[in-house]
């Protein structure tokens, strides 16, 4: 080490239980977003090396142990897998921390509560049941079953790597399914420490992970023809790609996309608590989270006051190094992003929205190199404004004034997307009706950010297709067989009519 310049770790990739390197022995470089310096080296996979982890996984898909075990032995593996994920939380938040710049706090939280969606899909494996039908064509036996679909690949982004692959993982395994990740090129260093974990566990080839970039690695995942299900979570554009693509080989799809959610505040609402249900809803993750609750939509008549409170303690949040543990406010996760937000924020101005906090980079010595970006917040914003309508990812609120219920709904659901919204009064049937009207697919009432191994999280609208966590979904990565069996022993009737 020199010049205060990190040596660089260099990562293999983990195929078929092996640690390798890509075939064409390229790699590239991740970066800390709180140093902007370039911390380890990854593999830059390509298409001979997803050829090589599909088959991986599809030889363990159809041969040698994982197809052998019971649905409960297969159980007993994945809760074991879930004791070893607990014990080496500490160890993966703080991978999360250097690699993608999040809180250290949040990390901490998020990977020790990481190990329960294992845990709960392990419970599911031997609940997966078909049905005997009681068929109406005489001398027939009918009866169903699940069965997995086979290689699953999963493409991860990189806001939480950890968590948002558990959600993709935990049912995918449960359902007897082998897998090839894809994590972010920004943020792959966790998926590769989680998978010594993997090791440890399960047999070689069942998961795989093949790092790179997007149209190199993710692409011919995507087009591989041992692949029957993608499993994505990212942006709207390249999920509507990925789903095009998908569609040639007419393979099954999960997505979970972008999200523009607004956060209704009523003037009957407990009003500390909207603040900071507001604050965490946009400023924690620096805003790097698809459930950014990006438009404030407040009633007028405590516009002023309101956003009077949201400033004050705005301006109080610490921003710096993520690895403290009282830091409120971290950097953005890489430079494109970086710029993106900035974008956005110059886009939100040209358009006539004022910056009642914040509009541009911090500086101080606890920012140091990295990527910063003021907590802003924008009032004076019209719905048909860009900045009211596109996803920043960013730590960038938009402030929208409303005059009753139905506007509020109107405005609330006037985006492409629907993800997630929330609503903050203390008058129960307002807090039903809202609910009901909103077109998201998580609706939080006086509370934001709450997620769950139990509770399904998906999207309406352009937001995604299809749902994560809780017991439906594992139906999303198993396919149902019907079986016939003719029990009469009677004559064949005549073979040129249907029965
Ligand atoms: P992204 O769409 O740019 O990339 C996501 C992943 O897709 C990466 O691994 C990338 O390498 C890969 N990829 C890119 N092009 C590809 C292609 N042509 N074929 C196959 N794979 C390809 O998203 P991002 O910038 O990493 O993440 C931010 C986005 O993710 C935001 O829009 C955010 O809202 C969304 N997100 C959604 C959820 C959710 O659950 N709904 C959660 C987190 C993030």
């Amino acid at each position: 080490m020199d010049s205060g310049v990190e040596a660089l770790i260099k990562y293999k990739m983990f195929i078929g239980g092996e640690w390798v390197d890509s075939v064409s022995g390229e790699t590239f470089e991740s970066y800390n977003p709180y140093t902007a310096q370039p911390w380890a080296l990854m593999p830059k996979g390509g298409a001979d090396d997803v050829d090589h982890a599909v088959e991986a996984a599809d030889k363990a898909f159809n041969s040698g142990e994982w197809p052998a075990l019971t649905a409960t032995a297969r159980g007993h593996m994945i809760r074991k897998f879930a004791d070893l994920i607990s014990e080496r939380a500490d160890h993966l938040a703080q991978i999360e921390v250097r690699d993608n710049g999040k809180l250290i706090a949040e990390m901490n939280a998020q990977c020790k509560y990481l190990a329960q969606w294992y845990y709960y899909y392990a419970g599911l494996c031997d609940k997966i049941e078909g049905s005997v039908i009681p068929i109406d064509k005489p001398g027939h036996f009918n009866y169903t079953v699940w069965e997995p679909l086979g290689v699953c690949a999963c493409i991860v982004p990189w806001n939480s790597p950890l968590l948002l692959l558990a959600w993709k993982l935990a049912p995918l395994l449960a359902a007897g399914n082998t897998a090839v990740i894809k994590p972010s090129e920004y943020t792959s260093a966790s998926t590769l420490e989680f998978m010594k974990i993997v090791e440890q566990v399960f047999p070689p080839g069942v998961i795989n992970v093949v790092t790179g970039f997007g149209a190199e690695a993710g692409s011919p995942l995507v087009d591989h023809p041992k692949v029957a299900k993608v499993a994505f979570t990212g942006s709207d554009v390249t999920g509507s790609a990925i789903y095009a693509q998908a569609a040639k080989h007419m393979k099954k799809v999960t997505m979970e996309l972008g999200g523009k959610s607004p956060n209704i505040v009523f003037a009957d609402a407990h009003i500390d608590n909207a603040v900071k249900g507001v604050i965490s809803g946009i400023f924690a993750a620096t805003g790097q989270t698809c459930i950014a609750g990006s438009r404030l939509l407040v009633q007028k008549s405590i516009h002023d006051e309101f956003v009077e409170k949201l400033v004050e303690l705005g301006r109080s949040a610490k921003i710096g190094d993520p690895s403290s543990f009282d830091t409120q406010v971290g950097p953005v996760t890489n430079v494109p992003q970086f710029k993106k937000v900035l974008d956005y924020i110059d886009i939100a101005k040209g358009e006539g929205a004022e910056a009642v906090l914040g509009g541009g980079t911090p500086n101080g010595p606890e920012i140091g190199e990295g990527w910063f970006v003021e907590p802003t917040i924008f009032t004076g914003v019209k719905n048909e404004m860009r900045i009211a309508q596109e996803e920043v990812f960013g730590p960038v609120l938009s402030v929208i004034p409303f005059e009753d219920d139905d506007e509020a709904i109107k405005v609330g659901n006037d985006v492409i997307y629907g993800l997630a919204a929330g609503v903050w009064t203390q008058n129960i049937g307002r807090a039903i009706t809202m609910a009901e009207k909103l077109r998201a697919g998580t609706v939080w009432v006086n509370t934001y950010r709450a997620v769950s191994y139990l509770s399904p999280f998906g999207g309406y609208k352009k937001s995604g297709i299809g749902r994560e966590s809780g017991k439906e979904m594992i139906k999303e990565y198993l396919q149902h067989k019907s079986v016939w069996i003719e029990t009469s022993n009677a004559e064949a009737p005549n073979p040129f009519v249907l029965r």
